[in-house]
């Protein structure tokens, strides 16, 4: 006789979001376990990376790094090693030393202001991963600034989905759907009986209604959106994912979606994506395999918008995730030959079977 499937959902508060857990098993003892095992990781990572918490490791890290060498935990090394080649590839557009732009502009903590251009060109020079000095030798951080700081705000969620999704692995889970909000997911395998986690991406006008539906299986997915936190003066809006060259928050762009073998990097990239815009992420896709890229941006009168979809090309040996873009209703979305979705190497490329409507809206996926 065959087990009966168990469905375990659990959500915790960390990073200043909503973590979810959806994972597939036959013991629930088993898979609860391993949940609350993916929690405590996820606070003990909140612990170490938060800026909010002056007990951190990031905290000590911005308090002393300007003024001596400060030794990092191995992990996090990796982790801002990583951040500044992202900073390095993306020319600049992903910057996790953005947090005293965030300030100026009022975004943390506080309403929103708009600082005059004297006072950002002041604070650029408080800004700027060439000030970020990693010495792999003995491990260590060097700022070579007055007044620098850290801020993970755009991979840390995603870096702790990738985490997440180590330890249910190391455990055996092979279907499971984690979030951290609306910020970053990662769909292992498939949920029971179907090829995909279907996954609502959000319309960027009207927050509660999905624009598409994806369908994923062994990738990560990111969102960057203008509508996760703004301010506005007057009838002019600004978003919370500054140009670290400018000093300015971005404009004309709704949001920008990656899907990586990674949720760390689909986080780093849809922030870098949302601030280089759609040539220039078309650029950096054309020398990196294995990504896809989907903008919603502004097109004449709200509520319409307009999406354009990019892929890289599948690599021979990471052809990882399985993806299919929808519309609400389930109808493949319109795509130029460019922005078409195969199924990578590796993995059947039939077509999804087409799910009912029906599926599509009493069991979509979260939003995002
Ligand atoms: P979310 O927090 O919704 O996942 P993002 O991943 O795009 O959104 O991260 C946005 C956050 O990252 C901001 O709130 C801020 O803390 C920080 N940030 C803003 N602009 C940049 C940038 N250009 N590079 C790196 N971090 C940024
Ligand atoms: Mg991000």
């Amino acid at each position: 006789m065959r087990a009966t499937v168990i469905r375990y959902e659990a959500s915790h508060l960390a990073m200043g979001t909503e973590f979810t857990l959806v994972s597939y098993g036959d013991d629930a003892q088993y898979l609860a376990a391993v949940g609350n095992e993916v929690f405590e990781e996820i606070d003990r990572l909140d612990a170490q990376l938060s800026k909010y918490n002056t007990k951190s490791e990031i905290s000590l890290i911005n308090r002393t790094a300007g003024g001596r060498s400060v030794r990092v935990e191995p992990k996090l090394f990796e982790l801002l090693a990583k951040s500044i080649d992202y900073s390095q590839s993306t020319e600049g557009a992903f910057d996790v030393t953005s947090g005293p732009l965030m300030k100026a502009w009022g975004f943390f903590p506080g309403q929103g202001r708009v600082p005059a251009g004297c006072e950002i060109a002041q604070v650029l020079r408080r800004v700027g991963h060439r000030h970020l000095h990693l010495n792999g030798a003995d491990r260590t951080i060097h700022f070579d600034a007055e007044g620098l700081e850290l801020d993970l705000g755009a991979i840390g969620k995603g870096y702790a989905v990738d985490r997440a999704v180590d330890i249910l692995r190391r455990y055996g889970v092979t279907q499971a759907l984690v979030s951290s909000g609306t910020s970053s997911l990662y769909a292992l395998g498939a949920p029971q009986g179907a090829r995909g986690w279907p996954i609502s991406l959000r319309n960027p006008y009207k927050k509660e209604r999905a624009a598409n539906v994806i369908y994923l299986r062994n990738c990560a997915l990111s969102t960057s959106g203008n509508y996760e936190k703004f301010f506005r003066v007057g009838a002019k809006m600004y978003a919370h994912i500054l140009d670290p060259t400018t000093g300015k928050p971005v404009e004309n762009m709704l949001a920008a979606i990656v899907l990586a073998p990674r949720a760390g990097d689909a986080d780093a990239l849809s922030t870098a994506f949302y601030v280089m815009g759609v040539e220039r992420s078309r650029d950096y896709l054309a020398t990196h395999p294995n990504l896809m890229a989907l903008f919603y941006l502004p097109r004449g009168k709200k509520p319409k918008f307009r999406r354009v979809v990019l892929r890289s090309a599948p690599s021979n040996t990471g052809g990882a995730f399985f993806a299919r873009i929808t519309n609400r209703k389930g109808e493949s979305t319109k795509t130029s030959r460019k922005a078409s979705f195969r199924s990578t190497p590796g993995h059947s490329p039939t077509p999804l079977a087409e799910p009912s409507p029906a599926w599509l809206f009493a069991d979509r996926g979260p939003l995002v």
